[in-house]
């Protein structure tokens, strides 16, 4: 039986994507700050310094798949580093610890969510960015709280897919049979966007967001693509950025991407 372990397991995308591991006989151990087989806060060092030990423990001498869905949006009262601690170092500081344990899986493969609002949304704090890649937690924090949370959900994601991007490819990960990708979810019904809907400042902008579909994306919709990832026919992703968002994105960047390699 493969296992698989899930941030953010207790609501939304993660809950979807633990409902459709179950439902095709994986074994799932999800990591939340409730409801969940280990719970822990994943926004601070020791938090997930305890989740993966904890997940160790559970796991045994190996794991097959890694989903590193627990974030948050941003608020006017959120404060900014709350997001780079558990959308990016949440992320990135999971995928580091459990890499050795996924080298020992079963075509061991991980998925990191990233966001849509990485090339959607404008004037993305470069510098924030460029902090995050190079690991700087305090030097982002400070930067982050200077800019308000708002400004940070983007960079943060940003940062994850770029991760991802330079980290898949290497001998560590590809190399060592893991297949590493991320999915840019556009907007979906969870508890995200509801939090985001009942708060005055932003709320009235959550729905002007364009999505040529039509409609909203359900978590399940989301899960799906996660599961593919996961499984067996997805052995030659290595390092995609997989976007699921209606259109967003190609409405609003057609001709973006691909985009030539640059002269160096
Ligand atoms: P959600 O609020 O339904 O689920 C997020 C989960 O993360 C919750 O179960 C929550 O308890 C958990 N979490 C929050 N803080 C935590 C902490 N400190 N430690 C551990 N767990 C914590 O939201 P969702 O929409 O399912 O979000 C899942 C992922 O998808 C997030 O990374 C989000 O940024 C991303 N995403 C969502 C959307 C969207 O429109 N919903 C769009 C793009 C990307």
């Amino acid at each position: 039986m493969r296992t698989t372990v899930v941030t953010g397991s207790a609501s939304g995308i993660g809950a979807a994507t633990r409902a459709r591991l179950e439902a095709r006989g994986e074994r799932v151990i999800g990591v939340d700050l409730r409801n969940a087989e280990v719970r822990a806060d994943l926004a601070s060092e020791e938090g997930r310094r305890e989740a993966s030990t904890r997940i160790g423990a559970l796991a045994g001498e190996s794991l097959d798949g890694l989903v590193t869905c627990a974030g948050l949006a941003g608020l006017p009262n959120r404060p900014g580093r709350v997001l780079t601690e558990l959308n990016y170092f949440g992320t990135i500081e999971l995928l580091e610890a459990l890499r050795p344990l996924l080298a020992q899986g079963e075509r061991p493969a991980a998925v990191a969510i990233s966001s849509n609002s990485t090339t959607t949304s404008p004037l993305v704090p470069r510098e924030l960015v460029e902090l995050l890649l190079a690991g700087d937690r305090e030097g982002a924090a400070a930067l982050a709280d200077q800019l308000g949370s708002l400004a940070c959900y983007a960079p943060t994601k940003l940062a994850v897919a770029h991760w991802v991007r330079r980290h898949a490819p290497t001998p560590a990960w590809i190399g060592a049979g893991i297949t590493l990708n991320a999915v840019a979810p556009g907007k979906t019904e969870t508890a995200m966007i509801a939090e985001g809907r009942a708060d005055p400042v932003i709320g009235p902008h959550i729905d002007r967001f364009p999505v040529p579909a039509g409609r909203s994306g359900q978590p399940d919709e989301i899960a799906a693509l996660i599961a593919f990832l996961l499984g067996p026919d997805a052995r030659f992703f290595c390092g995609s950025v997989v976007f699921c968002d209606g259109g967003t994105d190609a409405a609003a960047r057609a001709d973006d991407w691909p985009a030539p390699l640059r002269k160096s």
